[in-house]
This record gives C-alpha cells, structure tokens and sequence, in this order.
C-alpha cells in the first residue's frame, strides 16, 4: 500500500529517466565517424548490448558512460560501417587456409616445387590441393603449353603418389596430374563433358587442364576420396575451416558475409554453430542445390533470422557461365584471341527458369552468376520475364520495380543496350572492384579495345544509370582484403600503377556505400546493418586511416585497428586472439 502516491510517481519517474540513461557497454569517443547515414559524420558513438544506443559529439557521450563502461579513445582514427562481403564462398574461404596459397607463385616451376615439397610430406593417396594459379600471371610462359596453360608432366613427376588438384584463381578451371587423372577416369578416349572441355595436345592426349564442367570429373574423385573420411573426422575438418573463416573475416574488417552458395548440408553446420553461438560474423547465404532439391527441401531452409540477425538464407544461386581468364565467360560475340569460341553456357535457361519460378513462388532472391555479355542479357531477360509476370498478377503494380532485389553476380561484362535495364528492373549488380584490375592483365586480349571500353566492369555507366551496386571479393577466388577492393574501386590501378578505364572509377563514398548499405540492401538488411544510426547493429570497424581523405597511394597501407560486431570487440590489432 503506497502512503504517499505522489512520491512513487516521483520514484517511478526517476526510474524511468535512469533507464533511458542507462550506461553504455561500450562508447567509442574522438573518432571521424562515417556513419553513412544523415548525418554524415560524428565524434563519438554509444553501444548498448548488440545495437547502438547513441551517435552524436564527445560531450553527448557523459550520460552514456558509467563505471563499468568501457571507452575506446580512437584518438582522432576513422570509424565506418562493418564491411559487408556481398559476394564470397565461405567455406572455400575456410578450405584455401588450408592448402597451398598458388597466388604468387611467380612459374609453373614454382608451383611444381611447391607440389614436391608437399607431396613428400603427405602419405601416399592423399589429395594434395592447391589454389589461385594463374598463368597469365606469371613470369615466364610454361613450356610446353596448350592455350598458355601448362602440361601436367612435371605435375605428375612432383607427385607421383598422390593426386593433385589444383584450381584456377577464377574457379572455373583446374590443373590435376597423372594420378588425379587415373581416379577421374579421364583419359584419350573421355568424351568432353557438357559445358566442358578436357583440353588436350596435339596428338589428343589430356594436358591435365579441365576447363568449367569438366571440373567436375576431379572433383568427383576428390569428393568421393572426402566422402571417405569417417563422419567425426568430416565434421572436425568443417568446423575447423569455419574458424578460420571467421578469424580471417574478422581480421579483415568483415562483418557480414554473403556467401555464394552453399549446399543443405553445409547450412546445417552454420545452424549448429548458431545454436552454440559460434558465428562470429553474421552470414546471408544463397543456397546452391538443384531445383529437383529445392523442390523437396529447399522451403525448409528459408530462414530470416530477424531476432539475432546471425544466419539468413533466403536466396537461390546460380551460375550461367564461366569466367573470363579461362575463357569461359558466354559472349554474344567469339573471344578476341579465341575466335572459334565464344565461351560455355554452363546452366541451360530452362533450368533457370525453373529456378526463377520456383525462387518467385517461395520468396527467395535469386542470384546469377553471369560475367559474359551474353551471359548478362540471357540473365536480365529472364528476369524481365519473372518481374512481368508479377507486376501482371497484381493490377495496382506501381510502375517502379517490384523489390524482388534479384542479383546478377559479377555483371563484369555488358553489352551496352544492356546496362541501362539493371535500374530499370531493380536488379542488383554485385560486382567485384578488384577483378577488374586483377583481369586487367588479359581483358584486352580476351574482348579487344573496343568491347572493354564500352562495358567491362562498368560501375560508373551502371551507377549514373541509377544500379545499385553491392561490393565483394569472390573470396577465394581473390583475398578478402577489403581495403585492396575499396582501391581498386576507386582508383582502377593495379599494384603496378596502371589503371583500367579509370574513367569508370566509383567516389570514395560510393566505394564505401557499395561495402556497407547497398550491401545490405543487396539483402534486404538495410534497417539493422549498413550504417551507424541509433537502433541500428553495432557492427563497425575502426581502421588506421580514413578512407575518404588517405591519398590514393597510400590507401593500401591502411589497417584494420579494431573489429566489433553486434557490440563486441571481435578482433583488436596487436591483441592476442
Ligand atoms: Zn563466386
């Protein structure tokens, strides 16, 4: 019994005010915060459990901060949005810690030391992996070669006892040896499979290169070897490659990941890890399982995780054709050095249409990997006819698009009638700033001046035309490195200093808007990620030097200082972690 009404209502005020005032877990002060939200730039920002309680000057921070507070003084460093990988394959992320990096072997001779040496390290039958070889990058032409690429005779020499797979830095193509061979079953007589090739010398023999779907004959052999393991030691070997991926991730800046593709069963791993709060990086994943799957299964894997926002899966993934250094990319017109090829269809569009039909019927977005010209326009069409049908179906359809948010991946290569109709269907360009420069090298040759001015990598047509282009790195096909992107976004410079039609060039500020909001809008995450505003995911990173003013030259030499995520400080630079 309360004897004295009007003093409760006092008491009950005062409780109130001190829950509004209620101290910060984390405050982070003297700071040039880019919030990528209105307004642009803030001293100092509040964090309260998982989302952000305050954006605003130093002083406005007093309130916010008690005696178990803890405060971060960036003394003046650059805060911005957690990056958000709109475009990796996580696992393979996991998988490329764990076997022989190729990326800067300088030869062909390089990589069959590398091979050797490994080889006598590992028991005989064991798969011996490797990843990102890329011939047009190294120093010296192999000899012999086929089509530049090299031969498996020294492979096979390096490892006589073990099989050796080696990928393509573009994941479309594949160097095996001898031993690889024999369990593939590829020899003389093996036809090439669809939207394949077994490329071979003169005299017809296999030189050991699988070129897109031929892949698959290796992978077979290797996943049957994998399949092998006992079950304890598959799922051992999973989680561990996770956690690699996640630390890499978190040492990078990265806080969301949209992975690529990913089959049911490896969803079921990301579902245990979240059970355990294990993942330390939020994932948007785009299913890669048949249409004959996702008709079975595939409703029970949508998932909107929007209590925790740590595992979404509500897209569909899938690819078109192959890539442009193996010459797989689909063109409307022959390869400029390959003039009897314009490259594979390694999806037929019937079956893509199912899969539009089947994403549209059960609200998936569906993601296509198409990097050819040709390639782009067969996508944007079936698109096209998917969003029709839907604006068709409902009379009072605005004329704007209908928020499908479907994504073409890669769109590295369009036909220029083709660039205005991404704003025009709302389709999502998610691009990759730094396969332009790393393509550089070869584009001229593949697509000859004219076709690479008009519409290789196009992000400023794209961006002027009203795109909205979400930024990635096809980690692992390239380092995860979102500082090197965001340089090669903005400068078009490869390491070496030449730039690539600079004149496509993103600003600063769209660079960092295509790495944090257009990424999550590019899934539908634009209310909880992609900007500091109160009420919004405490996801952000603080780095060495501020990316809006750092000359160009020196934006590669900025670090990452700090990584926090959902309000947590995930990663610290000089921490042990
Ligand atoms: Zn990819």
């Amino acid at each position: 019994m309360l004897r004295f009404p009007l003093l409760a209502l006092a008491a009950a005020a005062l409780a109130q005010a001190q829950i509004t005032r209620q101290p910060a877990d984390l405050v982070i002060r003297n700071a040039r915060i880019a919030t990528v939200d209105a307004p642009e730039f803030a001293q100092a920002l509040a964090i309260r459990g998982e989302r952000i309680a305050a954006v605003g000057a130093n002083a406005a921070m007093a309130e916010f901060t008690g005696p178990a507070t803890r405060v971060i003084d960036a003394r003046g460093a650059f805060v911005m949005p957690g990056f958000i990988e709109s475009h990796g394959h996580f696992m393979g992320l996991g998988q490329f810690q764990r076997s022989l990096n190729l990326r800067d072997a300088p030869s062909w001779s390089g990589i069959t030391r590398m091979v050797a040496a490994a080889a006598r390290e590992a028991k005989p039958g064991v798969w011996i992996i490797g990843r990102g070889f890329h011939q047009s990058k190294w120093n010296t032409p192999p000899t012999p070669n086929v089509q530049g690429f090299p031969v498996h005779d020294d492979l096979s020499k390096a490892a006589p006892n073990n099989p050796v797979l080696l990928a393509h830095a573009s994941g479309h193509a594949s160097m095996v040896n001898a031993k690889a061979m024999e369990l593939a079953g590829i020899a003389r007589e093996t036809r090439d499979p669809r939207g394949g090739a077994i490329l071979r010398d003169a005299q017809g023999n296999p030189t050991g290169l699988l070129n897109e779907r031929a892949q698959g004959l290796a992978y077979r052999a290797y996943n049957a070897y994998l399949a092998r393991r006992p079950a304890a030691v598959r799922t051992a070997d999973a989680r561990a490659e996770a956690a690699l991926a996640f630390k890499e991730c978190l040492r990078n800046g990265i806080t969301s990941f949209q992975d690529a593709g990913s089959s049911f069963a490896t969803v079921d791993l990301f579902r245990s890890l979240r059970a355990e709060g294990r993942l330390d990086v939020r994932l948007w994943v785009m299913l890669s399982e048949t249409n004959e799957a996702l008709a079975a299964r595939g409703a029970g894997y949508r998932t909107i995780d929007s209590e925790k926002h740590r595992l979404t899966v509500r897209a569909i993934k899938r690819s078109l054709d192959g890539a442009l250094g193996s010459r797989g990319a689909w063109l409307l017109a022959p390869y400029s050095d390959l003039p009897s090829s314009s490259g594979l269809n390694t999806t037929p569009l019937e079956t893509l249409r199912g899969t539009a039909a089947y994403a549209m019927a059960h609200g998936f977005q569906l993601c296509v990997h198409a990097i050819g010209d040709r390639a782009n326009r067969e996508t944007l069409n079936v698109f096209e006819e998917f969003i029709r049908k839907k604006r068709s179906k409902d009379p009072i359809a605005p004329p704007i698009p209908p928020g499908l948010r479907w994504r073409v991946e890669h769109a590295q290569h369009l036909d220029a009638a083709d660039i205005p109709r991404f704003a025009a269907l709302g389709v999502i360009a998610s691009m990759q700033g730094i396969h332009c420069t790393s393509d550089a090298p070869y584009v001229l040759d593949r697509l000859g001046p004219r076709r690479a001015e008009e519409g290789a990598y196009v992000w400023r047509k794209l961006i002027d035309s009203g795109a909205l282009i979400a930024n990635g790195t096809d980690v692992p096909v390239e380092e995860i490195d979102p500082i090197a992107n965001f340089h090669a976004s903005v400068t078009r410079k490869s390491r070496e200093g030449a730039a690539f039609y600079p004149a496509q060039r993103m600003t600063r500020m769209e660079a960092l808007r295509s790495y944090t909001i257009n990424a999550a809008r590019a899934a539908f995450e634009e209310n909880d990620k992609g900007s500091l505003r109160r009420g919004k995911l405490a996801d952000l990173v603080i780095l060495s030097r501020d990316l809006l003013t750092v000359p160009d030259e020196e934006i590669r030499s900025t670090e990452v200082l700090y990584t926090i995520v959902g309000g947590k400080v995930m990663y610290e630079r000089g921490a042990r972690q």
